[in-house]
């Protein structure tokens, strides 16, 4: 018997979400707001954690298994090759889009002058940290990335989430290491870490279950947030950047649309709106979390449970891509530079254009999976093409809405990029398009 439709994983996300927001209207309209925040918005946090807890182990654990399975380990080098390949390719055609999105569609034209004032006298002093947090990113040196890369300590690696590359690097080394002893040497080991891997994705199961109500509480909080007490200055705000919204959101479409259902004729023979089937609670939740790291866990479920992207690609690409692949992020930043550019009546040459292609790149991969880091690295972004960072304040109020577009598009396409890695290595196996869990 088929499950009726509300009873489905990712409708039962949607109405969370939908829920939430109505929820976080009414509260802020009605008094309501700090009790959300007080009680509503930690169950958000709740759920958050639970992802990020798991995320560690299960990369290692996964990444263990599926390296000791490789049957050639220059499977490996290749397979790396064709990842960050393509991850630099899509993340160029994102920035491409956008640039020729906000182009054409000028939506720094149509800020008013007035609101424009307001709002760098209104959020000017949150810009310091960023220009700073960027400047740090900027003065470190280009083989600082393959040094933080190497840890010289795994249990600080395993520490903090950021560190994800530095578990991926452990994970293949232990991993190579179990290849080359004795069967009945590493055989413990190897089953050590397939029960772990077995154990973290029973428990990524438990944790989809509270979905809809953390993505519930998660919304509520945001809008909350957003709105405060006084609805109608959020109401203004969002009606007064509202071509520039519209801009981030239309380039994010039609990123999806051109650029990864091509990845799908050239690589796969998969439909976009049966990847999405598949991937929908994923993309769900990087909307609702505005994190690809604590999304990680479900990304890497899904693709393997229902996309049928082998655990091999897995847990190797989406690591990976959760840490740079960025299209979402870097389509925006093109966005935003170039409509800070026009509010302050500024004009960008060419040269100009294209070194945000070159920055937005390097700054989508510098920026961290986790909230708000697309803003902090557009610093590096305005600073190359001499736009001052002080316009960031043009953009701070409706970022967040945007992070949650920006996300569920850097998510998807970690996923599409493991589904054309996979193919291409005879890796991809059958879709399975309903939900079972
Ligand atoms: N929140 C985004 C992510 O986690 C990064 C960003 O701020 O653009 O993928």
């Amino acid at each position: 018997m088929t499950k009726a439709w509300y009873k489905k994983l990712h409708w039962q996300i949607i109405i969370g979400l939908i829920l939430g927001l109505i929820w976080g209207l009414v509260a802020s309209v009605s008094g309501f707001a700090e009790f959300t925040t007080d009680y509503i918005k930690p169950v958000g946090t709740i759920f958050i954690n639970l992802l990020k807890l798991i995320a560690v182990p299960l990369v290692l654990a996964s990444l263990v298994v599926g390296v000791t399975s490789l049957n050639d380990a220059t499977k490996l080098s290749r397979m790396g090759g064709k990842t960050v390949g393509i991850y630099i390719v899509t993340t160029i055609f994102a920035i491409t889009i956008g640039l020729t999105v906000v182009n054409v569609l000028q939506p720094g034209d149509f800020l008013p002058d007035a609101t424009q004032q307001d709002l760098m006298a209104n959020y000017q002093q949150n810009i310091e940290g960023s220009s700073q947090r960027a400047q740090d990113v900027m003065d470190r040196s280009f083989m600082s990335f393959f040094v933080d890369i190497v840890p010289s300590n795994f249990f600080n690696s395993a520490s903090d989430n950021g560190n994800m590359l530095q578990v991926v690097f452990v994970a293949i080394l232990l991993g190579l290491g179990l290849i080359k002893i004795p069967a009945e040497k590493s055989k413990s080991l190897i089953n050590f870490f397939d029960s772990l891997n077995e154990v973290i994705i029973k428990i990524v199961d438990f944790i989809m279950k509270i979905a809809p109500y953390g993505v519930f509480a998660l919304m509520a909080g945001v809008i909350v947030d957003l709105a405060g007490d006084d609805i109608t200055q959020a109401l203004n705000l969002l009606g007064a950047l509202g071509w520039y919204c519209v801009a981030v959101v239309v380039g994010l479409l039609l990123h999806v649309i051109i650029v990864y259902s091509s990845l799908f004729k050239i690589f796969s023979k998969m439909k976009l709106s049966d990847f999405f089937k598949a991937m929908q609670p994923a993309i769900l939740l990087g909307f609702s979390t505005s994190s690809s790291s604590a999304t990680l866990p479900v990304t890497m479920e899904r693709a393997e449970k229902n996309l049928g992207v082998d655990e091999e690609v897995t847990s190797f690409v989406l690591p990976i891509g959760a840490t740079i692949n960025m299209d979402g992020t870097s389509l925006y930043q093109a966005v935003a530079a170039v409509f800070i550019a026009q509010a302050l009546g500024l004009d960008l040459g060419i040269a100009q254009q294209i070194t945000i292609v070159l920055t937005a790149t390097l700054a989508s991969i510098g920026a961290a999976g986790v909230p708000g880091a697309g803003i902090i690295m557009l610093v590096i972004v305005l600073q190359a093409i001499q736009v001052p960072v002080e316009g960031i304040a043009l953009i701070l109020g409706v970022d967040r809405i945007l992070d949650m577009c920006r996300t569920a598009v850097n998510i998807t396409g970690d996923a599409a990029v493991s589904v054309a890695v996979a193919h291409t290595e005879g890796l991809l196996g059958d879709m399975h398009l309903e939900d079972d869990e």
